[in-house]
C-alpha cells in the first residue's frame, strides 16, 4: 500500500530507482537538463552495492537490433510490433527510432563506441550492433558523468513503496536498508528496477507452477524483485506487457557461467529426459528459434532436454561462437553409452536416433550457414533445416534448460514515459523506463531491450527534470 504524507512545498527533488541502463540513462538526462540548478536534486537509488549495482544491464552483451550507429533496419517497426502478435504498440516501437540519432548521439557524447561484433546467432540474424565492452561499458560511460553532475547514489536501498499526498500525488519513496527505513523526498520519480524475473514467488504466480526449474541468466537477475512494478499499481497504474511469459534462452545448466547458451540446437536433435524429441531443431535460423527452443525445454519434464549431435559438428567452422558454455559435452560411441551418462533410457534414445535417421531426406547439400531445407521425411515432429544423419561417431550431448532473462509483464506507461493509470491518463510525477515497463508479447525481438531502456530512460528522466522545474516552487 502506498503511504500518505502531508503536502510540502515542491523543491525540484527527483528519485529514480535503478541504476541500469535505463536508470542511469534516466539520472544523466536529468541533471544536464536541471543544469545543476539550486533547489534540484537528482537521487538514485539501488538495492545492490555499488560494485554489483546494474542489473542485467551489468551483464548483457547489449546487442542492439540496429543497423548501423543511427538507424534500424527497415523492417524494424514490422519486426517487433509483429514478434508480438500485434500487440507492442507501434507508437512505442516508432518513438525508438525518432529518438534513436539523439540518444545515439548523446551516449557517444558520453563516452560510448559501438561497433559490428560477430555474434552467437551463427546462421544468420537481423543487423546486430554492439557497445565495446557491453552492458557494462554503458554503466561505466554513464556513471561517471552522473556523478560528475552531481547526482547522488544511494546503494544498498531497496525501494519499497511510493508516498503520496492528499492529492495523490508522489512525494517520495520508502526505501529500506541496513540501517532501516526511511523516505525520501520526491517531486517526480523514476522506476527503472527492472522486472520481476528474481523474485521467484511472483514467478511462480505470473508464470506457473514450474517457474522454480527456470535458470537466471547471470547474476543482475536476482536483484530485480518487482517493488517498482508493484509500487506503481498499488498507486493506480495499468498492467502492460504479456505477465505469463518471459525473454528465454536456452543454457547448458551444469555451468555457473552467465549466459552459458547453447545455440547449436539446429545441427543435431533435442531429446527430453524420456529420450524423445519434441520439436523440429531445425525450425528456422537461431536467431528466429532460440527463444522458443528454451521455453519448448521447460515444458518438457523436469525442465531440461539434452541436444545430440556427433563429428557433423566439424563441419560447422564457427561452433565454438554458438557454444558459450565452458562446460565440456559429454561424449560416447554409442547411443546406448551416452544414454547411461546422460540417465536417460537406452532403448528409448536409440529408437530416437534409428527413426530420425531414417528419416533424413538426402535430396541437397548440408548448408550451415543459412536454412538450406535439408529435412526430415514422415517425421513426428520434422526436421526442416540441417537435417544431417546422427552416423559420425563419438556422439556429443550438452543438457539444455530454459533461462530467464527479463519477465515481459510490467507498467503502461505514454509516450513521454509516464506511467499511465487504468483510465489511460498518467499518474502526476510517474515516470518508468527499461524492464519495468510492459511491451513484449510472445516472442521477444533480440537486441530492443538494451536500446528502450536507453531510449525511454533518457526521456523518463528529460520529463521528469521539465516537470519539476516548471511546477517548483523554489526556484530551481
Ligand atoms: C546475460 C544477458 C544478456 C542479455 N543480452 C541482451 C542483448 O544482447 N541485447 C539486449 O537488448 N538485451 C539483452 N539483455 C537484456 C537487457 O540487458 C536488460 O533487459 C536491460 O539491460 C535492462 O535494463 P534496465 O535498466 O531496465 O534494468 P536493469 O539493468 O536490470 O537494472 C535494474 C536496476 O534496478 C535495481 N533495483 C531493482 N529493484 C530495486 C529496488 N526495489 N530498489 C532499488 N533498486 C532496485 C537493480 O539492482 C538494478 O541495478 C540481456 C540480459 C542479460 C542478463
Amino acid at each position: 500500500m502506498s503511504v500518505m504524507a502531508e503536502s510540502a512545498a515542491r523543491s525540484g527533488d527527483i528519485v529514480v530507482i535503478g541504476s541500469g541502463i535505463a536508470g542511469l540513462s534516466a539520472a544523466v538526462s536529468a541533471a544536464e537538463e536541471l543544469g545543476g540548478r539550486s533547489g534540484c536534486t537528482v537521487t538514485v537509488v539501488d538495492r545492490a552495492e555499488r560494485n554489483q549495482a546494474g542489473g542485467n544491464s551489468k551483464w548483457t552483451s547489449a546487442y542492439l537490433r540496429l543497423d548501423d550507429v543511427y538507424e534500424v533496419a527497415d523492417s524494424f517497426v514490422d519486426d517487433v510490433v509483429g514478434f508480438s502478435g500485434g500487440r507492442t504498440p507501434s507508437w512505442y516501437v516508432e518513438t525508438l527510432v525518432d529518438r534513436l540519432p539523439e540518444t545515439m548521439e548523446w551516449i557517444q557524447g558520453h563516452g560510448a563506441r559501438f561497433r559490428r561484433f560477430p555474434t552467437y546467432f551463427i546462421n544468420s540474424n537481423r543487423p546486430r550492433l554492439q557497445p565495446v565492452g557491453g552492458g557494462e561499458a554503458l554503466l561505466n560511460a554513464l556513471r561517471p558523468s552522473a556523478e560528475r553532475l552531481g547526482v547522488r547514489f544511494r546503494y544498498g536501498r531497496t525501494a519499497q513503496r511510493l508516498v503520496h499526498d492528499d492529492d495523490g500525488r508522489v512525494t517520495g519513496v520508502v526505501v529500506t536498508g541496513d540501517d532501516g527505513e526511511e523516505i525520501i523526498r520526491a517531486d517526480a520519480v523514476v522506476i527503472a528496477s527492472g522486472g520481476f524475473e528474481g523474485d521467484p514467488a511472483t514467478l511462480t504466480k505470473e508464470l506457473g507452477g514450474n517457474a522454480d526449474q527456470l535458470i537466471p541468466i547471470a547474476p543482475g537477475v536476482g536483484f530485480n524483485r518487482g517493488e517498482g512494478i508493484r509500487m506503481a499499481l498499488d498507486s493506480g497504474a495499468a498492467r502492460a506487457g504479456q505477465w505469463d511469459t518471459f525473454h528465454a534462452e536456452p543454457v547448458d545448466p551444469r555451468s555457473s557461467d552467465p549466459e552459458a547458451l547453447v545455440m547449436v540446437f539446429p545441427y543435431g536433435i533435442l531429446v527430453n529426459a524420456h529420450g524423445k524429441r519434441f520439436l523440429d531443431e531445425g525450425g528456422g535460423t537461431v536467431d528466429e528459434t532460440y527463444e522458443s527452443t528454451a521455453r519448448a525445454v521447460w515444458s518438457q519434464d523436469g525442465g531440461v532436454a539434452y541436444f545430440i549431435t556427433d563429428q557433423q559438428s566439424s563441419a560447422v567452422t564457427e561452433w565454438k561462437r554458438g557454444v558459450l558454455t565452458s562446460v565440456k559435452p559429454v561424449v560416447a560411441d554409442t547411443a546406448g553409452e551416452l544414454a547411461t551418462a546422460l540417465g536417460l533410457p537406452a532403448d528409448r534414445l536409440a529408437r530416437t536416433i534409428e527413426e530420425y535417421n531414417a528419416a533424413v531426406v538426402d535430396d541437397r547439400e548440408f548448408e550451415w550457414r543459412r536454412p538450406d531445407g535439408k529435412h526430415t521425411d514422415g517425421l513426428e515432429p520434422p526436421k526442416s533445416n540441417w537435417a544431417l544423419r546422427l552416423d559420425r561417431p563419438p556422439l556429443l550431448a550438452y543438457p539444455v534448460a530454459c533461462a530467464v532473462v527479463f519477465t515481459f509483464g510490467g507498467l503502461a506507461t505514454d509516450a513521454r514515459a509516464q506511467v499511465v493509470g487504468h483510465d489511460g491518463d498518467p499518474l502526476t510525477g510517474l515516470y518508468a523506463a527499461g524492464e519495468c515497463t510492459g511491451i513484449y508479447h510472445e516472442k521477444y525481438p533480440g537486441g530492443t531491450s538494451v536500446l528502450r531502456g536507453m531510449i525511454f530512460g533518457r526521456l523518463a528522466g528529460l520529463e521528469a527534470a521539465r516537470e519539476v522545474s516548471t511546477a517548483s516552487t523554489a526556484g530551481c
